[in-house]
């Protein structure tokens, strides 16, 4: 009997040595197939996603120098500008509540339909094409480096259990993942249609919007924070969550978004399904 159970807990132990190997090394060869497989991705040629030419980076040189010419943009809500001043008239009269805004490229073919592709056509994985394309506007990883955390805008329960995932939290993760909290900054209220109002309108219909998890409040004071969002419209949502950080004390606050539209111009797409059509987020 004492022999049986004996071997029994030998058994056991050989099972536990077992696991903990795998665990150990089995996870780890996993892992290092996955970084592996990662890379390779990211360096194998594929089609360029706007001319389709092959093989391409994700988007090609030619595609950049196109359509992702740099312009001088606004400083503070990232508007293009005609000549060689840092900020906006409006920004200059009232500024706004984000130190500083970057962004990419005009919201405009090819980037709207990448985008409508990437919210509204089930394609997460398009994070990683854009987020590279972020990367290569001047103080986006500057911004990044500095600061001690990245927030996404936070999206309706509505609008996230349509679409399955955040798009905003995607580029953040694909920016710095150690940064990235999707847990500090909350969208405590659904928003109405924003498409059809202006902006004031819409810094109305955002009121009380969003706020700061209690428990993690303290994470954003005195420290420099970049809000994350695809696509600017009016402003209004970086703007409102902006004012919601700079209450909790953060020292400084950069919006980096993907695309600009001009002022007050509404996003109208034909991508998008109806009944999400004008939906802001
Ligand atoms: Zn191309
Ligand atoms: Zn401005």
């Amino acid at each position: 009997m004492l022999d049986r159970r004996a071997s029994a807990n030998k058994s056991d132990s050989l099972l536990s040595i077992k696991f903990i190997v795998f665990s150990q090394f089995g996870f780890t060869a996993l892992s290092a197939l996955s970084t592996l497989f990662d890379l390779s991705a990211r360096q194998l040629p594929s089609q360029c996603r706007i001319c389709h030419t092959w093989p391409s980076l994700p988007i090609c040189a030619n595609c950049l120098g196109q359509f992702a010419v740099p312009c001088v943009r606004c400083d503070t809500c990232a508007l293009p500008l005609p000549g060689p001043v840092i900020r906006c008239g409006v920004c200059l009269h009232t500024p706004p509540p984000l130190d500083a805004c970057l962004a990419a490229v005009s919201y405009a073919y090819p980037w709207s339909r990448l985008i409508a592709d990437y919210k509204f056509g089930s394609q997460p994985a398009l994070a990683r094409i854009l987020a590279d394309l972020l990367r290569t506007v001047p103080g986006v990883l500057e911004a990044v480096h500095q600061a001690s955390l990245l927030l996404p805008i936070p999206l309706s329960r509505e609008r996230l259990q349509w679409r399955g995932y955040n798009q905003s939290l995607l580029l953040a993760r694909e920016l710095s993942g150690s940064k990235t909290r999707s847990d500090v900054l909350l969208r405590i209220r659904d928003t109405p249609i924003q498409h059809t109002l202006h902006r004031a309108e819409r810094l109305k219909s955002l009121h009380n919007a969003f706020a700061l998890e209690p428990g993690l409040a303290a994470l954003v004071k005195d420290k420099r924070v970049v809000l994350i969002d695809d696509v600017m419209t009016s402003g209004a949502s970086l703007d409102t969550a902006a004012r919601v950080l700079r209450s909790g004390g953060a020292a400084h606050i950069t919006g980096v978004v993907v695309a600009r539209t001009a002022a007050h111009e509404a996003i109208k797409n034909p991508a998008m399904p109806v009944n999400m059509r004008g939906l802001r987020g």
